[in-house]
């Protein structure tokens, strides 16, 4: 069942004009390199988008990440972003500023990036193929739990503190169909531990 684009948390968006040029290009690169990939994209049957990205900002809590519904956009600039400046995943709420709303996905961005301050970048993508052949093989969420709930975040709690998930920086979403997520120091990290598995 393809359960995105479908807004399960509360979100607070304040609009605002679009981040500096220079504080998205790069993740904006990525973005586009991973949707030429197929691995962001849009899915006409559902009229949803799918796959996002996001960067840590500085030390803080708050993460820049692409916007919803922004999956059937060729090419993306830093209008296409938006800034969450505070997450609360027990409450599923999200307080968002930007010229969009912040992905549907914000939670599970903020899930991952509370597991570690030395995580910077976070990437979650769709792939069928990958995403059957990764799963159990990698480290895998529990298929009883979707996407975007206070449950995820726990399980990718449980990923980090008892697999080898935090060295991986990838896993399988076993609830998300063709779900996966990485992480990583930067976004090129992130990226490249999606894009080397279709290698
Ligand atoms: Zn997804």
């Amino acid at each position: 069942m393809i359960d995105e684009g479908y807004t399960k948390y509360e979100c607070d968006w304040v609009q605002t004009p679009a981040l500096p040029v220079d504080a998205v290009a790069e993740l904006n690169a990525w973005r586009n390199r991973l949707h030429q990939q197929g691995l962001i994209g849009y899915y006409p049957e559902h009229g949803v988008g799918y796959g996002n990205v996001s960067i840590r900002v500085g030390d803080s809590d708050r993460f820049i990440i692409s916007g919803t519904q922004t999956g059937h956009i060729e090419e993306t600039d830093e209008t296409h972003y938006g800034l969450v400046v505070r997450c609360d995943i027990g409450g599923n709420r999200v307080h968002c500023e930007g010229p969009v709303q912040a992905s549907s996905e914000a939670l599970t961005h903020a899930a991952i990036y509370a597991l570690d301050p030395a995580i910077r970048a976070v990437v979650h993508v769709h792939d069928m193929a990958l995403w059957h052949e990764l799963m159990d093989r990698i480290p895998t969420t529990s298929r009883q739990i979707s996407y975007g709930t206070p449950e995820m975040a726990i399980e990718f709690r449980r990923l980090y503190d008892e697999t080898d998930f935090a060295a991986r920086g990838i896993a399988v979403m076993g609830g998300h169909e063709e779900g996966i997520v990485s992480f990583g120091l930067d976004i090129e990290q992130a990226a490249q531990r999606v894009l080397q598995r279709r290698d």
